[in-house]
């Protein structure tokens, strides 16, 4: 079995994602981000199956600019990577017509169903806390 996927690995890198939390919790706390605290208080203590590993407004799906895609064969919502249909993977393609058009897919990092507009990973990369905060005041209130 991988390291990577063995139950220690799993414990390892979920400490390590709550250590991260908990760091950039502070950081917002301390620049004063009440957007971003109020939507981490709102959630509460979280338990269950991964959903994500971004902090409230660093991902660009919170922008409006992301989105997670299937492709459709008669009917049928395909999530697969791997499957074939007429030789061709819908996610292959999808990645490559993203391109053209100028955006970004994460495919080649193995998260298929997602594109994006920016080319930045994050919009903390561009932004500071406070500029995310203030974004996700605008956007969703609060
Ligand atoms: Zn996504």
């Amino acid at each position: 079995m991988p390291v990577g996927s063995s139950r220690k690995g799993r414990r390892q890198r979920h400490r390590a994602a709550v250590a991260a939390h908990t760091r950039a919790q502070q950081r917002a706390r301390a620049a004063g981000c009440t957007t971003i605290i109020e939507a981490i208080e709102s959630v509460g203590p979280c338990s269950g199956a991964w959903a994500t590993n971004a902090f409230p407004g660093n991902s660009w799906h919170q922008w409006g600019l992301a989105e997670d895609d299937y492709w459709l064969v008669d009917g049928e919502a395909i999530w697969s990577s791997r499957k074939l249909v007429n030789g061709l993977n819908g996610y292959k393609v999808w990645s490559e017509e993203a391109a053209k058009h100028g955006l970004r897919s994460l495919g080649a990092m193995g998260d298929w169903p997602h594109v994006q507009g920016p080319a930045e990973s994050s919009p903390s990369r561009l932004y500071s806390l406070a500029q995310i905060d203030a974004a996700m005041r605008k956007r969703f209130g609060g």
